[in-house]
Parts: C-alpha cells; sequence; structure tokens
C-alpha cells in the first residue's frame, strides 16, 4: 500500500542537546520585576522557549561542525574562503563574494558606496538596519509595500511583493539616477515575513534593467521565500528550491546576505555582485571596517559552516519541516482564537495584541503586556513589535504617537525547537485567552532616544 503520511516530522535527529531553563511562576515575577519589564533585560538562562528572533539561533549540523574543524585560518586566501566563494557562486551565480561579519556589515559597505544624500534607496520593506544604513550615508529609505501587506486579516499568498505601479511611478518622479539601488526583501520581515512571488521579482527586474537601475536581495530567507514559491506559485511545483533559488537570484545584480538567517549559522554574511568595479570599490571600504576581503570579520571556520549551511536549507524536507511548523504554530492559536497576522510567514507567527488585548490602550503597550504575560504565565520570551518599537513622542506637543500596530513576534530558531515544544506554547496561549482580561498594561518610566526598545524600563499601570 502507498500513501503520504500526514505527520510531517523534524527532518533530523540530535546528537547534542542543552537544558531548558526551568523557572517558578514566583521566580519569573521576580525576573520580570528586576528586568522593568523589558524582555531584553533578561538572562536567557531564565527563558524555557525563546522565541526571541530567528537571528543567529540556528542549531549546526555535525556536517557545520566538522567544517568549523576544517576551517582553514590562514590570513589571506584561506581554503575556507574559495569554499564559501564557490558555494555562493553556486548559489547565486554572481561572480564576486565578500564575506562579512553580519548582515548589517554588508549593507553599510554597500550603501557607503552606492548611497548618500539626495539619493533615495528603494524596497519592498527596508528591514531597520536597513533602513538605519540607508540613512545613516544621507540617503533617503522609501518602501513600497503592495496594499494588502498592511492588511493583517486578510490571508494572501504573497504579501510580500512591491508595489510595481507605485515603483514606475516614484522613477519617474525622482529620476533614475537618484536612484542608485532597489531591494526585495525576500522574505519580507518587517511586514510578517511575507514572501515575495518570482512574477513579482520578474517584473520588478524588468523594471529596474528598463531604467538602468540595479536590483539588489536582501536574502536574509531566500531559502523560505524559494519553498513558498514552489508551494503557491503556479509552475514551480516540481522545481527544486535550489532550481527556484537560482532562478530568483538571476533576475537581479546582488544581494545582500545575512547568514544568521537562512545559512544556518550563529554569526556571518555576506555581500555578492556582478559588477567589477562596484566590487572593487566595496573592497576597500570593507579592509576598513571589517577586515581582508577574503575573511571579512570572521574566522575561516565561520566561512567553512556557511558554506554548508547554504547547502543544507535548500534540502526540501528540512523546508517542508520548517514551513510546516510555523503555520502548526499559527493554526494552533487560531484555534483557541488568537488573533494573528494572516497567513503565518516563514520564520515567525506574528500575534495581534492591539486585538487581543483590546482592553488595554496603545498608550499602555498593549504589545508589551503580552509579551510580558507569555514570560509571566509560560517562560515564553518574544519580542513586541508596536509602540515600544515604533511609538514616539510629538516633538512639539510631547503628545505620544502610538505606533500603527501592536503586534508580538513569536519567531521560530532554525532546528532548535520540535512539535512538543510547539504544542506546550500553544496551550499556553489557550490559558491566556481565558484569563486575558487580567493581563495590564504597562506605564515607560525610563527611555533613550534611540531604538528604546532595547533598554526602556517600564511598570505595571
Ligand atoms: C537580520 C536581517 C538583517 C541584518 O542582519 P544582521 O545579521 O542582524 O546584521 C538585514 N535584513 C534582514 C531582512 C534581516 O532579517
Amino acid at each position: 500500500m502507498h500513501w503520504e503520511w500526514k505527520t510531517i516530522i523534524e527532518p533530523f535527529k540530535i546528537k547534542s542537546v542543552e537544558p531548558l531553563g526551568f523557572t517558578t511562576r514566583e521566580e519569573r515575577e521576580q525576573v520580570l520585576k528586576e528586568a522593568y519589564y523589558n524582555l531584553f533585560k533578561i538572562p536567557a538562562s531564565k527563558v524555557l522557549i525563546d522565541f526571541l528572533t530567528d537571528s543567529g539561533t540556528s542549531a549546526m549540523s555535525s556536517e557545520q561542525w566538522a567544517g568549523i574543524m576544517r576551517g582553514d585560518e590562514s590570513y589571506a586566501g584561506a581554503r575556507s574562503f574559495y569554499n564559501l566563494e564557490k558555494a555562493v557562486r553556486d548559489l547565486t551565480g554572481y561572480k564576486e563574494v565578500l564575506p562579512t561579519h553580519q548582515g548589517r556589515a554588508s549593507e553599510r559597505i554597500l550603501f557607503s558606496v552606492l548611497g548618500g544624500k539626495g539619493k533615495c534607496i528603494i524596497a519592498n520593506s527596508h528591514f531597520d538596519t536597513t533602513r538605519a544604513n540607508t540613512e545613516a550615508t544621507g540617503a533617503e529609505a522609501l518602501d513600497l509595500p503592495v496594499k494588502d501587506a498592511l492588511d493583517f486579516e486578510k490571508p494572501g499568498p504573497f504579501k510580500g511583493d512591491m508595489d510595481v505601479v507605485a515603483l514606475e511611478k516614484i522613477i519617474n518622479e525622482k529620476g533614475a539616477e537618484n536612484i542608485p539601488l532597489v531591494i526585495l526583501t525576500v522574505t519580507n520581515n518587517s511586514l510578517g515575513g511575507q514572501p515575495v512571488s518570482m512574477k513579482n521579482i520578474c517584473e520588478v527586474s524588468r523594471i529596474c534593467r528598463k531604467h538602468k537601475i540595479p536590483l539588489f536581495f536582501d536574502a536574509a530567507r531566500f531559502a523560505e521565500n524559494s519553498y513558498f514559491i514552489k508551494l503557491r506559485e503556479h509552475g514551480y511545483q516540481n522545481k527544486s528550491p535550489k532550481e527556484i533559488a537560482q532562478e530568483m537570484f538571476s533576475y537581479a545584480d546582488g544581494c545582500l546576505m545575512s547568514a544568521k538567517k537562512d545559512a544556518l549559522v550563529n554569526i556571518g554574511g555576506f555581500l555578492a555582485m556582478n559588477n567589477s568595479e562596484w566590487a572593487k570599490r566595496c573592497r576597500e571600504v570593507e579592509i576598513l571596517g571589517e577586515g581582508f576581503p577574503t575573511y571579512g570579520g570572521l574566522a575561516g571556520r565561520d566561512l567553512e559552516a556557511i558554506a554548508q549551511g547554504l547547502v543544507e536549507i535548500l534540502d526540501e524536507e528540512y523546508l517542508k519541516y520548517r514551513i510546516k511548523s510555523v503555520a502548526y504554530l499559527g493554526d494552533g492559536l487560531r484555534n483557541h482564537g488568537i488573533p494573528i497576522v494572516e497567513p503565518p510567514g516563514g520564520h515567525a507567527v506574528y500575534v495581534n495584541a492591539m486585538k487581543f488585548l483590546s482592553h488595554i490602550p496603545q498608550s499602555e503597550f498593549p504589545g508589551q503586556a503580552l509579551a510580558c504575560a507569555l514570560y509571566l504565565e509560560g517562560g515564553i520570551r518574544a519580542v513586541e513589535i508596536g509602540s515600544l518599537m515604533f511609538g514616539k513622542n510629538d516633538q512639539n506637543t510631547k503628545k505620544f504617537i502610538p505606533a500603527k500596530m501592536e503586534l508580538v513576534r513569536l519567531a521560530l530558531p532554525r532546528r532548535v525547537y520540535t512539535q512538543s515544544h510547539i504544542d506546550y506554547v500553544i496551550e499556553v496561549f489557550e490559558h491566556l485567552a481565558k484569563e486575558k482580561n487580567k493581563i495590564k498594561g504597562l506605564r515607560i518610566t525610563e527611555a533613550s532616544e534611540v531604538l528604546a526598545h532595547f533598554t526602556a524600563k517600564l511598570v505595571p499601570v
């Protein structure tokens, strides 16, 4: 008899383990108080399930650890560099490969060559460090997501797409000579981890080529994006994730990469492109801040682990499990009436705290209140993406201007947690849903001007 299994299992067995941080509710109450209700200030040893981020939190494979031992630590021209260069060329087709210590270093190098005052860099959505590095050169960072991306309740297959009509319009208004770069972030991290379709990539590429504007991917989650194309876009069902990724990269001129996501490593990144003239200028900047261009701020062993990670991430059994486990968490929350951003993304589920805790006004940070409640009740750490992160005080009136959204992101580290961990998280949410009226808002007692969410101190109201 032949049939398809319904159960999607973790496609690995566990070789090395570390204990979780079990605590009592009383302890967590104390930990929260001492951390001023800011989860960035909590020692990780006091966290049971850590969904703070999927960045640099992956479990490496035995082959990656073997690569760590094989790493060639020569200052220049290390064998590990050539291994990485080969892996990146094979995947992207881009000739020039510059390793960096992480994604934001790639951004800083590229934008310092292409950006500058009076310039405008356009993206489907800039990730926060991408925006900050663009603005640091004096350039403007402009987001052109499709309209549906901002409608959290409306499901759609490719809510990461760029608004191509708006793109043409902006290019005509600003003049192509003032737009040094267009970026497609795959998947779109800032707006729910939603994928970009091949159709949209093609259209954006065609417009950019017509106007002679280079197109780059912010490729942190390129493999998750490829798998969504396979699942959701007509004509890709029989292609491998690698073939799809190669096709994606073929429509652009280069990419920025944070290897801490879809290269399954704890630190690292790279910059790749076809244009040798830009690459030459990028290498000059790289030497100043990162190191010699064949190691770029990393050890030889790190380069080896990235090269191996780029192969493993495209394994179809892995991607099936990855996308399915995020969807499984989303289904579990939805079944208990928890409002989430639809559909769940590739790396995270986003809970709509504004809707879930409608009794807490935005001035009392419903997202942060939910994140604290998750920790208090279940030892789960998540991150608020709402008014604590993006809220501002009006410069003149001093009145509080809340963010457009109050979300809590549950980001899943790669290959780290199993289905029972996710079942547990769903159970904690089930409990919270019953008691949600007891959750109280928070008030800020101390905050810095920039990136306040990392350091702010709060108390319950
Ligand atoms: C994480 C991330 C970055 C920045 O990379 P780091 O490795 O954290 O410096 C840039 N873009 C996207 C889309 C990311 O998710």
